[in-house]
This record gives structure tokens, sequence and C-alpha cells, in this order.
């Protein structure tokens, strides 16, 4: 084989979109993952997949970059538009976002939809090599020339070489120590634990609800001395509900049906109760226990190999109740494919791209690992002085935010990844809003229209 090749490490969503990225600045891409790629349905190597998974309108924008048009073919599949905060309800930790017209939206849809559109426009530029675990990384500390692989099948282990390396093979990614025996130092690990644990279970949506039928969103209050407790039900594909519910160390969802109903019913507010109490539940709830901040601070190595990078979960995975992993993943690949063609993929290319992802990662670093912190089972580095001012001021912004539209607004932008969290922080009318307060009580009434309470209702009507 003649040409440029990149090899792609993992060919779950960051494996995929580096693949697009890559493909238009080498001759050939491969792309090899320990699964095999089926239709549709959920995969073993994506054990999180089964969980409710937002796409924000920054990832959904990113995704469009990178392969137009590509949330009109998730919405042409079924996926939801889930506008915010008029078709996303929000009970944030002081009430009720008012349901103002949309500002930003999340795509509400699942995992497997999701993996599966990408994944058809993506593979007829790749060669794509299933069933086959990668075990090492080839080269030495200077350059990295491939990697080694192992067929599950056979157990035949292999050398593929390439001239660019990508690693996307998630949060269980063993590349610090493949690079550790390539002779680089350590990678600083930074964690940050609240110990949340999520169960989840699919309810069909019940009858009587319109197809613009509202998702609900209930979030822990990091004020309070206790540990934090939330949920999110989002419409999907196929009428159907994902409900996931979460809650950190001390306050642990049951995984059982009864405990999954009386968890969402001890929220903070019972709207998630309320909701799927008139819904058919499609599966037993099942839960995931694997939510570590985790960042591997591979920016910050003093030698660093050109021709490798790691992206998505593999440099970093988030605390995934803040649901950022995947719009990180999809701003990270628009940064690859812009650095490959800023710098081509010799030399320092590698070292400069990876820092930028780091950048790309930075706020949703920051928001999760800052609310975690507060959690009183969270393991982590204690907060200092400036960390606890910031968070008094965050506390007034989500009070104000239940008030003041340019707040709304604002919060809204910085949590759906669609502009830097500083602007939050800095714009002068969102400081002064903020000072201002909300101007009326928050409530704790869900905004409901007459029709969405009418299908609640009949919930306590005889059938
Ligand atoms: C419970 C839960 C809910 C979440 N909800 C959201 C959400 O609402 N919104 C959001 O944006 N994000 C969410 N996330 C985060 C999201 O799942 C990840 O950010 C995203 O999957 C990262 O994609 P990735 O391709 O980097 O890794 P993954 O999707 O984990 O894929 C890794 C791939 O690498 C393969 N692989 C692993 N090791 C090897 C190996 N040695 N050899 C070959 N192949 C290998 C695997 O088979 C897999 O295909 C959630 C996460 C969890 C845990």
């Amino acid at each position: 084989m003649t040409g440029t090749h990149a090899l792609v490490l993992g060919g779950s969503l960051a494996g995929m979109l580096a693949a697009a990225a890559l493909s238009g600045h080498v001759d050939r891409v491969t792309v090899v993952d320990r699964d095999r790629f089926g239709d549709d349905g959920d995969r073993k190597g994506v054990p999180q997949g089964r969980h409710a998974h937002v796409l924000m309108a920054g990832g959904s924008r990113a995704l469009d970059e990178l392969l137009p048009g590509l949330t009109a073919s998730l919405l042409d599949a079924g996926a939801q538009h889930l506008g915010m905060p008029n078709r996303l309800l929000v009970f944030t930790q002081s009430g009720w976002l008012p349901r103002l017209d949309e500002m930003q939206f999340v795509i509400g849809c699942s995992r497997a939809l999701l993996d599966g559109v990408v994944r058809q426009r993506v593979l007829d530029r790749v060669d794509l090599v299933e069933a086959t675990d990668v075990v090492g990384l080839l080269g030495d500390r200077t350059k990295v020339t491939g990697a080694r692989v192992r067929d599950r099948d056979t157990g035949v282990k292999r050398d593929i070489g390439a001239d660019f390396v990508v690693d996307a093979t998630g949060r269980g990614s063993k590349a610090d120590s493949w690079l550790a025996d390539l002779g680089l130092p350590p990678v600083q690990d930074e964690r940050v634990d609240s110990g949340m644990v999520y169960a989840t279970c699919l309810y069909r949506v019940p009858p009587g609800a319109g197809e613009d039928f509202p998702g609900l969103s209930i979030q822990g209050d990091p004020r309070s001395s206790r540990f934090g407790q939330g949920g999110a039900l989002v419409p999907i594909e196929g009428r159907r509900w994902i409900v996931s519910l979460a809650g950190t160390r001390g306050g642990e969802p049951e995984i059982s049906p009864e405990g999954f109903l009386a968890f969402a019913r001890g929220l903070r507010h019972p709207a998630i109760a309320d909701f799927i109490s008139a819904a058919e539940p499609l599966t037993r709830p099942f839960g995931f226990h694997a939510t570590v901040n985790r960042r591997r601070r591979y920016e910050r190595l003093s030698s660093w190999p050109s021709g490798f990078v790691a992206i998505g979960d593999a440099a970093c995975t988030f605390n995934p109740v803040y649901g950022h992993g995947m719009t990180v993943v999809a701003r990270q690949a628009v940064a690859l494919r812009d650095g490959l063609a800023g710098h081509g993929f010799d030399g320092a290319a590698a070292k400069r791209l990876q820092r930028e992802f780091a950048r790309v990662m930075d706020d949703a670093w920051a928001m999760a690992v800052s609310q975690d912190l507060r959690y009183p089972g969270t393991i982590g580095p204690a907060r200092g002085r400036i960390t606890r001012l910031q968070e008094r001021y965050l506390d007034r912004l989500v009070l104000a935010a239940t008030g003041r539209p340019t707040v709304t607004r604002a919060q809204l932008d910085a949590y759906t990844l669609s502009t830097p969290l500083r602007k939050l922080m800095l714009s002068p009318r969102v400081i002064l809003d903020v000072l201002r307060g909300p101007g009326r009580p928050p409530t704790t009434d869900a905004p409901y229209t007459e029709a969405e309470s009418r299908v609640l209702r009949g919930v306590d009507e005889p059938r």
C-alpha cells in the first residue's frame, strides 16, 4: 500500500468523527475496534450507550460542520429537537426556568441511533477492522508509527503501520501506559469522583401526548449539605422516553422498578415521577457506575511523540450528568480537521493538536468539576476561597436565570457549549442582571401547558 495512512484506535463516536476529519488529509484511514458493528442496537464496547444521551446544540453544530446535514438526518430518523427552555423543561437548584421561546436546544435520541447515523456517513471513507483489540503502540518516544493489534477470534497479533495514529478507545484507554512503554514520562491524571450512580429505564410515550410533548431535567442542588440527586426524561425516536436518574455517593438510586419510581418521586421535584406514572415501562431499570471526571493531561507532558493524539473520552471523561462528552468529541473532531488543514500531521503538529483538544474540553471540565466538588461525598481536591466566591456568583446567576431572560439565555448558551463560559462570567449585561436578581420569586409549579397537564392528570382517571 502506498500513500499516507492514518490509523484510528476505537470506532465509536470519537473514532468515526476523527476518521471523518482525517479522511480529507490522508490517502487511507483504518479504524480498529474490538467490537463487531451490527446495523443498530447497543454495543458491548459502549456500555454507557443504554443510558440517556443528549447532544448539546454546540455538538450538533459541530457535527453539521464536519458532516453537513447530519442533524437533519438524525431528525429524519426520529431524533427529537428539544428547544430550551420551551421543550426541555428544567428545574434548576432555584426553581423552573421560565418556558420562553427557544434560545438553545439539545437533540434527544438513542445512542445507537446517533452512532448508526454517523457511521453510515463515514464508513465509505474508511477501512474498518472489527473484532480486534489494540494492545500497544509502535514507535519510540519521539514518534508513533502504528499500533499492535490482536484478532479476538484467532488471538493472532500483528502490527499496523501508520503516519498518524488517533487514540479513540474511550474511558478505558491504555494510551498512558502504552506511551510509557515507548519511554515517555508519566501522564498527570486528574480525577474528581462524586460517586454518581445512574439508573435508566425506557418508557412508551402515553397515548394523548402530542409529538412535541416536553422532556424534563430535574437538577441536584449543590448548595445543600446532602448528596446530589437528579434525573432527565428525554423523548427519543420511536415515541419513547429514556429516563435516567442519578445520585452522588450516599444518595445512589436503587436498581429495581419500585426503587426507580420511589427515587424519581423523592427528587427535588416529582415531575419525572408524574410523567412515568402515566407511561408504560419498556424495560427494567439498569445501572451504571463509572462516572468519574478524569482528565489525562497529555497536553502538559514535556515531550510528546509526533504522529499521535488522544481524543474524546480517551483523553477526558466527564460526569455524564452534565451531558457534555459527545459535544466535546464533536468539537475536537472539528479542531482535528482544522489543525490538519493548517499544520499537516508531521513534527510538532500532534502536540499542537493535543493542546487544542485540551482547550476544547476546558469549559465542560470546569462546569462538571466545580459542581461535583460541592457534593459532600466527592473525592477530589479541596475548594479554595476563590472557588467558593465563584460558586456564590454562580448560585446568584442560576437564581437570576429563573426570571431574567438575558441570564437564562447566557446560561443556556454556556450549558449547551454554544458560547465560551467566560462570556457568561464576564458579560457586563449578564453581571448586572445577576446582581439585580430574578425580579420575581422562583416558582416550583411546573410550567406545563393545559394539554400536557391533561395527559398527566389522566394518570388518576379510571382507565
Ligand atoms: C451513563 C452515561 C451517560 C452519558 N450521557 C451523555 C449525554 O447525555 N451526552 C453526552 O454528550 N455524553 C454523554 N455521555 C458521555 C459519552 O458516552 C462519551 O463522551 C462518548 O461515548 C465518548 O465517545 P468515545 O468514542 O470517546 O468513547 P466510547 O464511546 O466509549 O467508545 C470507545 C470505543 O473504543 C473501543 N475500544 C476500547 N478499547 C479498545 C481496544 N483496546 N481495542 C479496540 N477497540 C477498543 C470500544 O469498543 C468503543 O467502540 C454519557 C456517558 C455515560 C457513562
